[in-house]
């Protein structure tokens, strides 16, 4: 059994507003903090572009931070898009499909994305692995949820031999909650730099500025992110 270094984080990170929230939970909790992400063939380089400025925007905002927070690394998660027919990496419409889930469910994504993470945690010697999943108000993704993330951490622990673990802080809290997390985490200033950089929208869109970030407003995501934006700022 490989003992693991828990004071140190890898967090898989999309440049989105979950896991940029998650981040910070990462930076505020760790003594080291590594990042990782994926480029598999979205349909727009929006999110490898916001996420680099997400960085580099908490380096500057936050000098604590940016003392703990190391290497980011980016994957060529390619074999993803000669699998995928799906609309996050094809022109295809976004829909519920029959089977309940949307047509932006890549099958296996996140089950794929969590094995190299982790085997990149081993590698750094990182014992903790965190991740910006959240079942709490969009349960549409099952390799999102708790129980197969748990499954899954199981299979890891046994496979390489080792102690590592995964933090999930949204897990259960909604979009209103996880921007009061921020808010706690970081204050406003936080708050305004997660909302300013942060990535949402399935159609890749950042042409239009609104009160809850840049996005589309009409996509299954910017929906979900305008509505907890809303909440949030009413206090609900
Ligand atoms: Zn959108």
């Amino acid at each position: 059994m490989r003992k693991l270094d828990h004071d140190q984080a890898l967090v898989l990170f999309s440049g989105g507003q979950d896991s940029s929230i998650a981040l910070a939970w990462a930076l505020d909790r760790y003594g080291r903090v590594e990042t990782i992400g994926f480029d598999y063939g979205q349909r727009h380089a929006v999110e490898l572009e916001t996420r680099q400025e997400m960085l580099a925007s908490l380096r500057q905002a936050f000098p604590a931070w940016a003392a703990k927070l190391g290497d980011d690394t980016l994957i060529d998660g390619g074999a993803l898009r000669s699998l995928s027919e799906t609309a996050m990496t094809h022109e295809t419409e976004i829909v519920m499909a029959e089977n309940g889930l949307p047509t932006t469910f890549v099958p296996g994504r996140n089950l794929f994305f969590l094995v190299l993470a982790g085997a990149l945690a081993y590698r750094r010697n990182t014992g903790v692995l965190v991740a910006g999943m959240c079942e709490a108000d969009y349960s549409g993704y099952p390799d999102c949820r708790a129980a197969t993330l748990s499954e899954q951490m199981a299979a890891l622990r046994l496979g390489m031999e080792t102690d590592l673990d995964l933090e999930t802080p949204l897990m259960r809290i909604t979009k209103a909650e996880s921007w009061r997390l921020a808010e706690k985490l970081g204050g406003e200033k936080l708050v305004a730099l997660v909302n300013e950089n942060s990535h949402t929208c399935y159609r890749g869109e950042r042409g239009d500025r609104h009160e809850w970030g840049y996005g589309c407003g009409e996509c299954p995501a910017c929906e979900l992110r305008a509505k907890g934006w809303a909440e949030y700022r009413a206090g609900t």
